[in-house]
């Protein structure tokens, strides 16, 4: 059996109240949402804090709102709410399919927006148990000095396996913090960087309080495509997501495309607009974006299921996705 190791469980009931404990804690402290991916790391050992600051009672933390032409997600919100909440379901329905595709119900019930966002890469040599880690001489990541997936690396590979942050990505969110600093907000692509030890620019005393998604224009339509071994509880292998905003004349006006769970940050696919922008997407269009797609996409070794299947799959869902939008109304 894994045991989790003594630790003290604060619950503040206002965010100031937070930020004063993590201030106080500060390097033995860790903020706790629905604890889903949290709790199983602290039984790997791969985290070991003395303190959890619980965010799930802090209200400014909850809410799914429409404010000043932006919808508003609290990040304590859970997965489950997000993707029933109606706002979600009628604005952002590829969001509310990609929080719906996480893990089961259960989870979705405990598991944050917060928590997906702030959520830890992911590696075959990293989510083991400390007995197995060691016996492998651990990693970059934790523990260790070398990477398994990159000889010779000296920087970690391992995967953003969240699947909200590459829909709110092509949507456009930002991303609201707080810290015993202040506050600030930043852009959802920014949030990330390509470093797998720890892959945000968020410091350890800062809480995501908000997403903020702007209110899609009439002509926007969206698709969200995972790839997994099994139909549910699986991380994705491969994550996809779609924003194409058309005029009245089905021409291309702006095209958004982030391709995730491959390297340590989503990447956005670079080039598109000067491709499609004033276009129709004919057949012929649709396959020189895949083809984009699959030329800035290279899964590494991170997660063991074959990397020439996750690469194949960028196309198909390329193609799969730009005809689910069509496709809706
Ligand atoms: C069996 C299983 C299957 C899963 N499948 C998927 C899947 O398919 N897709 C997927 O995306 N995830 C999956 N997960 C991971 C996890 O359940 C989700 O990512 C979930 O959204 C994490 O949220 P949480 O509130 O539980 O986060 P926690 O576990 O509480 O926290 C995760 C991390 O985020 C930090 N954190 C949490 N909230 C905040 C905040 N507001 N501000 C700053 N830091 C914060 C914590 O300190 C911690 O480092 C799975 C987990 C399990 C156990
Ligand atoms: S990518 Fe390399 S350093 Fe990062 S967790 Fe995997 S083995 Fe460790």
């Amino acid at each position: 059996m894994l045991r989790l190791h003594p630790y003290e469980y604060h619950r503040p009931r206002e965010l100031e109240a937070a930020l004063e404990l993590l201030k106080e804690h500060a390097g033995d402290v860790m903020p706790i949402a629905g604890g889903t991916d949290l709790v199983p790391n602290m039984k790997h050992r791969l985290f070991a804090p003395g303190h959890l600051v619980a965010l799930k009672g802090l209200p400014e933390l909850h809410g799914i709102v429409e404010r000043q032409g932006e919808i508003v997600l609290g990040a304590a919100e859970s997965l489950s709410s997000l993707a029933d909440h109606h706002l979600v379901r009628s604005h952002l329905p590829s969001l509310a399919r990609a929080a719906g595709a996480i893990a089961h119900p259960m989870i979705r019930n405990q598991a944050t927006l917060g928590g997906n966002i702030c959520l830890d890469t992911r590696c075959t040599y990293y989510n083991q148990t400390f007995f197995w880690r060691e016996a492998l001489g651990f990693c970059l990541k934790k523990d260790g000095d070398v990477c398994h997936v990159v000889r010779g690396g000296t920087r970690c590979v391992a995967a953003h396996s969240a699947d909200t942050p590459p829909i709110l990505m092509a949507l456009g969110a930002k991303v609201d913090t707080a810290s015993p600093e202040g506050v600030r907000s930043v852009e959802l692509d920014e949030f990330f960087i390509a470093d797998g030890i720890w892959n945000t620019q968020r410091k350890p005393d800062e809480i995501v309080t908000r997403l903020r998604v702007p209110l899609p224009s009439p002509g926007l339509r969206t698709s969200y495509q995972k790839l997994r071994e099994r139909r549910s509880v699986d991380f994705p292998l491969l994550s996809l997501a779609l924003a194409v905003g058309l005029d009245g004349d089905d021409r291309v006006e702006s095209i958004a495309l982030v391709v995730a769970a491959l390297g340590a940050k989503p990447r956005r696919i670079g080039g598109l607009e000067t491709l499609a922008k004033g276009e129709r997407l004919h057949d012929e269009l649709i396959e020189e974006i895949a083809r984009q797609a699959y030329r800035q996409s290279n899964p590494l070794d991170n997660i063991i299921v074959d990397i020439e299947w996750r690469r194949a799959m960028v196309p198909v869902f390329v193609r799969r996705a730009i005809r689910e939008a069509l496709a809706r109304p």
